[in-house]
Parts: C-alpha cells; sequence; structure tokens
C-alpha cells in the first residue's frame, strides 16, 4: 500500500487559506461538538476540592504517556498511519485499544485523516490547516461538516489496509468503539471505590475516591491529550524553526515536542514521514522513538524506519538555498 505524502512543490503565497471547499460552514458536527464541549465542562470538575486526590493527579500525568504517547503518538500515528514499525498483533491491538481510550475517534478515520493531511498539508484539501486560522486548525476543523471527510470514499483511499484487520473493521462496524470508553471509565471508578473500601473507607468516601480517578485519570487526561495532539496540528504548522524544504509550513516546535514527548519536530517529521524517529538531531528529544527503541531491544518492534538519508539530505540543500 502506498501511503500518501506530499510531494508538492507547492508554496502558499499568503498566509491565509480558504476552509476546504467541502465545508459547509452552517452544518455544526453536534456529536463532536457536544462531545469536545461536556469532556471540558467535566475536567472542569476537577477544580473542586471534593474531586482532588493525588493519586488522580498521579494517574492524569501517567496516562498522558500511557494513552497519548504509547496509544495515540506510536500506534494511532508512527505505527499505523505511516508504517514506521512493526509490532506484534496483540501489542499493536493493545496500543490500538489505550488510542481509543483518549477518544480521537476509530483507528481508521484517525488514519485516514491524517493521510489526508500529509497529502495535502497547508493547501486548501488539508483538513485541518492553521493557514485558515490558529482555532480551525487546531479543534475548529472537527466541528463543522467537511464532506471530504465524511464520505466512505475517504476509508477506500486512505485507510483500505487499516480496514483488512478484522479487529480494526469491528470498530467501525460494532459497537466495540464504545464499550472500550466507557469500560476505561468504568475501569478508573470502581478501581478507585474499590481500593477506598479495602482500605477501610465508607461508600461515600469509595464513591468520592472513585469519582476523582474518573475525574482525573480520563476526563483531565483526555482533555489535556487532545490539546497535545491539536498543537501539533496548529502550533508545529506555525511557530518554529524549519530544518528542511518540505513544500509546506511544518515547523520544529520545541514546546510542542516536549509536550507531546517528540511529536513537535512536525518539520523532521514531514521531511520523511515513514521514519519512526521524529528527532533527528542530538538534542530534539523524542521519548516515543525512545520507547520503539525499548520494544526493538525486547523483541517486540521490528522494521523500525529512521530518517532517509539521501531524502533528507537533499531537503537539507533545498532549505539552505532557498
Ligand atoms: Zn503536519
Ligand atoms: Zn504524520
Amino acid at each position: 500500500m502506498s501511503i500518501p505524502q506530499s510531494t508538492a512543490s507547492f508554496q502558499p503565497t499568503t498566509d491565509r487559506l480558504p476552509l476546504p471547499a467541502a465545508v459547509d460552514r452552517h452544518r455544526i458536527v453536534w456529536s463532536y461538538a457536544i462531545t469536545v464541549g461536556v469532556y471540558h465542562l467535566l475536567a472542569l470538575l476537577a477544580l473542586l476540592p471534593w474531586s482532588f486526590s493525588w493519586t488522580g493527579v498521579a494517574l492524569a500525568g501517567l496516562g498522558l504517556y500511557v494513552f497519548g504517547s504509547l496509544g495515540i503518538n506510536l500506534c494511532y500515528h508512527r505505527l499505523l498511519t505511516h508504517r514506521g514499525l512493526v509490532c506484534p498483533k496483540w501489542l499493536e491491538h493493545g496500543f490500538a485499544v489505550l488510542a481509543v481510550c483518549s477518544m480521537q475517534d476509530t483507528p481508521a478515520r484517525w488514519v485516514a485523516v491524517h493521510r489526508r493531511h500529509h497529502e495535502h498539508a497547508d493547501r486548501q484539501d488539508d483538513p485541518h490547516s492553521p493557514l485558515v486560522n490558529f482555532l480551525w486548525g487546531h479543534v475548529g476543523w472537527m466541528l463543522l461538516e467537511n464532506d471530504d471527510l465524511s464520505r466512505l470514499g475517504i476509508y477506500d483511499r486512505y485507510a483500505k489496509d487499516i480496514l483488512r484487520d478484522p479487529f480494526y473493521r469491528k470498530m467501525e462496524r460494532t459497537p466495540l468503539y464504545p464499550m472500550i470508553l466507557l469500560g476505561s471509565w468504568a475501569t478508573f471508578f470502581l478501581a478507585g471505590c474499590a481500593a477506598s473500601l479495602l482500605l477501610g473507607g465508607t461508600i461515600a468516601e469509595a464513591a468520592r475516591f472513585g469519582a476523582s480517578l474518573l475525574i482525573w485519570g480520563v476526563f483531565v487526561r483526555t482533555v489535556v491529550v487532545w490539546h497535545i495532539t491539536w498543537s501539533v496540528n496548529s502550533a508545529a504548522h506555525i511557530w518554529g524553526y524549519r530544518t528542511y524544504e518540505t513544500g509546506e509550513r511544518s515547523r520544529n516546535n520545541w514546546f510542542v515536542a516536549l509536550i507531546s514527548n517528540g511529536e513537535g519536530w512536525h518539520n523532521n517529521h514531514h521531511a520523511d514521514s515513514r521514519s519512526a524517529r521524529h528527532g533527528h538531531r542530538w538534542w530534539e528529544i523524542d521519548m516515543v522513538f525512545v520507547t520503539i527503541r525499548l520494544l526493538e531491544a525486547v523483541g517486540l518492534a521490528r522494521n523500525v524506519y529512521v530518517p532517509d538519508r539521501r531524502q533528507v539530505a537533499g531537503l537539507l540543500q533545498k532549505k539552505r538555498k532557498a
């Protein structure tokens, strides 16, 4: 399967782009708008002293790595979208379940939208270019109907390989996706209740502790992971330095790289999107790639792609001449 990459020499001539032609600015995708709004409100419950616990805070912090870095960055992005490495199927599916708990859509849809981004990066057909405006690239693109993304053809064109796997097909055709999500909420809440009761807590104390783990470990963590992923689409196409001439506006943004464990080296990523390694210089720290190397060392990852020297050297030259 050939994965679409932007090969265009097109450079936007202005700093502003119109919305993709297939977007209807009068049709809101209510399912996404309500989900995004309600999750932000639920995360705000963390401000109530009643819902605070250090265990909840620790689980939220750990969850950024487990659900965000392993689920979204390693699995959805570097493994499934770009095929930068191969893992045993049981592990790949396990990582995909973690990604589902981050509530960023099914594997096939995430992959399809992201491959379309690479194919049309910072041109009108890019689903989420921040050259329209920052908020559009960050979150707005999900909230308005875009026929390019809702037609079934998008799966055929961009995610055929993903849908050959019965597990990912099941995510599209059965209630497996919402069941995993509900299961993760229940696990956090019930684990908190059980731990409190085992330590001699009352029913009220157990319910409070369970709610604390749910609010911090699920709602706060999910909202923070969303904004981290969205920053790669928005901030890392606006601010930062460019090492390579890639034909769009991707940037290496150290702050986004720090909070995303390496995804912010986004200009490097556009220069050679198959590479599982996004940090190209020694100081461009990429913890997701460190994780991939560790998995490789214990036999749980193979065929790990690193930057193609000739390809990136050519783009480096182009940048120096520009
Ligand atoms: Zn990009
Ligand atoms: Zn990518």
